[in-house]
């Protein structure tokens, strides 16, 4: 099969076209030709991640996978050659553990994560999991079926399950990339007053279509004034933050009494003081959101083929072209998933 391995830790440059020996599954495993593979920014950190310790050699990036089963391990189960399915970002997990067992399983300590432990959606084939895997709903096409797994489905852990959401209470989504527009989307279908913030003053326009109640453009990053005036000074009751520690100030003056902070990634690598006093006298709690569980997954499919939730694809790239779609995620120029077609 054609692939593309990320051979040194270097980003886009290191990438290469390469063909590899066609994988076979065993045991649990789902053969599936992709049809579409979403490029996500933690593909982009993967590539360059020195050391590379713990990674799949030969390693093949992509975690947001969807396509056609071509093949069955001799004890998989609930899918059939033909069926159309996507992925959660992980080709394993044990099943067994506490976590697996409660709904929790990406925290499972065994994991494998596509394009990090496992071998990824960069390729025209690609081994999964059967229970890894979700049927896809005929009204999803391949392209935004892909990236249902990751931002939509951790967008909805977020929201909704970590977040615990519920109607008419007052929700802010900080950081516009992939999570945070579908997290928008996805809290405005539960009845939240949604108020979105950003940097960019072009993305006005697009959020308030894709349900934003609110957008507060704060090009230095201080949202929270803006956040207080449109909640009469009382703040939101949750925060579901993208961004990281940069901003995590901004965010607690942002919450009200008794408020949740949702965590989702950091992608600013900044480390952040705080006293306790600020956060328990407040009565406010911190909660994280771990990617997408197969339940999550579903639930976000079913989402989007009701059409409460777009997925936002920016355009599609020949699988060959991994590099320069590597290279536009780096330099912020999408707007929306870059998805790689092989
Ligand atoms: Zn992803
Ligand atoms: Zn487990």
């Amino acid at each position: 099969m054609r692939a593309i391995i990320s051979r040194e830790p270097t980003g886009p440059d290191g990438l290469f076209a390469v063909d590899l020996p066609d994988p076979v599954p065993t045991k649990r495993q789902v053969l599936v030709r992709v049809r579409a593979c979403g490029v996500c920014r933690r593909d982009v950190l993967v590539s360059r991640t020195a050391g590379r310790r713990g990674l799949h050699d030969p390693l093949v990036l992509g975690h947001e996978i969807a396509g056609d089963v071509v093949g069955l391990g001799p004890e998989a189960r609930g899918f059939a050659i033909g069926d159309r399915v996507a992925s959660t970002q992980r080709e394993y997990v044990c099943g067994c553990c506490t976590k697996c067992r409660t709904d929790r399983e990406t925290l499972c300590a065994d994991l494998r994560f596509l394009g990090q432990q496992a071998m990824g959606g960069y390729a025209e084939l690609v081994l999964v999991n059967d229970d890894n895997l979700a049927v896809l709903p005929p009204e999803i096409d391949y392209v935004q079926g892909a990236i249902v797994g990751c931002p939509v489905g951790t967008a909805f852990n977020a929201v909704c399950d970590t977040g615990g959401l519920r109607p008419s209470e007052r929700i802010l989504i900080t950081g516009m990339g992939g999570l945070g527009s579908h997290a928008v989307q996805i809290a405005r279908a539960t009845g939240g007053y949604v108020i979105a913030s950003t940097r960019t003053p072009a993305k006005e326009a697009m959020l308030r279509e894709i349900g934003a109640h609110v957008v507060i453009v704060a090009e230095d990053g201080k949202f929270s004034a803006g956040v207080r005036a449109a909640t009469q000074g009382e703040g939101v009751d949750i925060v579901v933050d993208t961004v990281g520690g940069a901003i995590f100030n901004e965010v607690r003056k942002s919450v009200t009494f008794g408020g949740r902070i949702v965590l989702v990634g950091d992608v600013t690598d900044t480390k952040v003081e705080l006293t306790i006093a600020g956060i328990y006298r407040r009565g406010l709690e911190l909660r994280s959101a771990v990617s997408t569980s197969r339940r999550q997954l579903r639930n976000a499919l079913r989402l989007v083929a009701d059409g409460k939730v777009r997925p936002l694809v920016d355009r599609t790239m020949p699988l060959a072209e991994a590099a320069a779609a590597h290279r536009m995620v780096e330099a912020n120029a999408v707007a929306g998933r870059i998805v790689l077609v092989p």
